[in-house]
């Protein structure tokens, strides 16, 4: 496995996989690697001929007060991990200057309209602009035939695949599901910040989630209803404070039409944000019909 932190080297090396007519896949990360960001490097290992992971902690998505600072850096493991789940490249890449992401000059962002407005957007103003930045210029370095994002950013995957199909960047965006704790909680890298109280705490975020499942299965299909009883559930939950809970078209990320969810093409999602501590996890889950028998879900 090579790792580099030279763009130009990761580049290189890029163009050489293509033009020996093989596939490439690319999984984006910002390091603290756990086993949600393993499952994606070994569906791209299973799909592609080549796999390049980037590690990249990216300054331009963090707000003001966020936490850039302190976001957790483990790089010998995230390599190690990286190497046994099937990579093939791991870039490093340095934030500015000569060979940086955001060389000397640099002056382009990216703003996905109407998907990067609700939830998140609304709550980390500038958010999704880092992050479509960042991912067009690591599409643009690597031209990858896949590039796998996790079900757990819902949000960030709908926003990534609209900017890939506008700008016509070539990559087919892939959303793997979410992996989970076995009490249910997200994987997440933020998990670490939690204390042995809080981690337990977090686990009512899961739990109203499989709640509002339940109650959709067994037929309630208002979107409001659904919303509500996960906000219920997450405001009665001791230690967290609910930053949002709503049900938006799966596709659109607005109102499913007439509050219902069985009107919406694709389903909806249930995306939940709270705070345990000083610490901001989100979930979500995707609330459709059960695909008929022998055909896969739409895109996981
Ligand atoms: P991050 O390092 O948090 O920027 O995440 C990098 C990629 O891994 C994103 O596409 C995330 O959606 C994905 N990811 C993070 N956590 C999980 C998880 N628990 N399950 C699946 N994918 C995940």
């Amino acid at each position: 496995m090579l790792v580099t932190d030279d763009l130009r080297h990761a580049e290189a090396w890029a163009d050489r996989a293509r033009r020996a007519g093989l596939s490439l896949g690319f999984v984006p990360t910002m390091g603290a690697l756990h086993a949600g960001h393993f499952s994606l490097i070994e569906r791209a290992r299973r799909e592609c001929d080549r796999v390049a992971v980037s590690i990249f902690v990216n300054p331009l998505q963090f707000g003001p007060g966020e936490d850039l600072d302190r976001y957790p850096r483990t790089l010998e493991a995230d390599l190690a991990g990286s190497r046994a789940a099937g990579a093939d490249l791991v870039f490093t890449p340095r934030d500015r200057g000569e060979g940086g992401i955001y060389s000397p000059g640099f002056g382009t962002t990216v703003e996905v309209a109407d998907l990067s407005a609700p939830l998140c957007g609304e709550r980390r103003p500038g958010h999704f602009r880092g992050v479509a930045t960042v991912v067009a210029v690591l599409l643009g370095i690597f031209r990858p035939h896949r590039a796998y994002f996790g079900q757990k950013d819902f949000q960030q995957a709908r926003v990534i695949e609209r900017m890939a199909a506008d700008l016509r960047l070539g990559a087919r965006i892939v959303i793997a599901p979410t992996v989970r704790e076995p009490d249910g909680l997200a994987m997440s890298s933020r998990n670490r910040y939690l204390s042995g109280e809080e981690r337990v705490q977090a686990a009512a975020i899961p739990a109203a989630l499989r709640e509002v499942e339940a109650a959709f299965r067994a037929g309630e299909t208002r979107a409001s209803r659904l919303k509500e009883m996960a906000a219920a559930r997450l405001r009665s939950a001791s230690g967290l404070r609910l930053d949002y809970a709503e049900v938006l078209d799966a596709r659109t990320l607005k109102p499913v039409p007439d509050d219902r969810v069985d009107r919406a093409p694709e389903g909806a999602v249930l995306a939940v944000a709270a705070f345990i501590g000083k610490t901001r996890l989100i979930d979500n889950s995707w609330l459709r019909a059960a695909a008929p028998a022998g055909r896969r879900p739409p895109i996981l």
